[in-house]
């Protein structure tokens, strides 16, 4: 019998082929066995957001070389200070839009975690970023961490916008709220770790049709393997610990999150 289908949201396919010399050695770095393990967990959907335009080439090169993997372009926000010398990102960015499998705008938003020193130009990466994406009618996947208020403000100015609350790391609350501007919720693999009790409240409330689910490889590996790289293939524990949560099965919660990423990325 063949795998229940599964969609990651969200992969780093081009980081995971640089981890030549991991100490852990489990994943591997050659991106075809990586897909291997990821199409026999399920997994026929990909999308590969990037972080900064020197990545471009190597990220939609992994969308050609897999009929599964789709990409999507942007800066991340720990990456702006890479663009402050490139005035034409913007414009390289809107040109790769009309790729056949660039799917999304991604990844952007605010990061107040590690480094405060560039928080202006993050915002402003974003905000543009956003209209981008408006003006494209593309999905923007967002990254948030520790800026919860911010990325609801900034997106705020941008009503029209849509997209995807990626690796997300608030409480039911905020989801609804973040549902009421029109992005998805999607979850990754901390909604396993024990302590998530706020993750785990936002996976339960949030209705069905608006969660996504990903890896974020290769960080952030679910449980029983926290700490150690990440690949697509352990998507599928996001979507059991979903289907534990609500009290539902997993081929429900396959199901309902595989349609809901096709329908924002524009797969259906
Ligand atoms: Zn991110
Ligand atoms: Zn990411």
């Amino acid at each position: 019998m063949s795998a229940i289908p599964i969609f990651d949201s969200h992969c780093h396919l081009d980081y995971i082929a640089r981890q030549t010399d991991h100490p852990e050695g489990e994943t591997g770095s050659d991106s075809a066995q990586v897909m291997e393990r990821a199409i026999a967990a399920g997994v026929q959907l990909l999308v590969n957001p990037s972080v900064t335009p020197a990545r471009f080439p190597e990220v939609i090169a992994m969308a050609e070389r897999f009929e599964q993997v789709y990409a999507a372009v942007a800066v991340h926000p720990t990456d702006v200070a890479d663009v402050i010398d490139q005035p034409g990102w913007l414009a390289e960015v809107e040109a790769l839009l009309a790729h056949p499998k660039v799917v999304a705008i991604g990844e952007t938003g605010l990061d107040y975690h590690w480094d405060l020193t560039h928080v202006d130009l993050q915002k402003r990466c974003f905000k543009a970023l956003l209209e981008l994406g408006r003006k494209h009618d593309l999905p923007v996947i967002v990254h948030d961490r520790e800026a919860h208020e911010d990325v609801m403000a900034i997106i705020a100015e941008v009503p029209g916008v849509r997209g995807i609350m990626h690796c997300f790391s608030g409480d039911a609350a905020f989801a609804r709220q973040m549902i009421a501007h029109n992005f998805y919720i999607s979850f990754a693999g901390n909604l396993t770790f024990k302590k998530a009790t706020n993750l785990h409240e936002a996976a339960t409330e949030t209705p069905l049709e608006w969660m996504l689910v990903e890896t974020d490889s290769p960080f952030l590996s679910p449980m029983p393997f926290r700490g150690k790289p990440n690949e697509p293939a352990r998507v599928k524990l996001v979507v059991e610990k979903i289907a534990e949560l609500r009290g539902i099965s997993y081929q429900e919660v396959a199901e309902a999150t595989t349609y809901n990423a096709r329908k924002v990325f524009g797969l259906l």
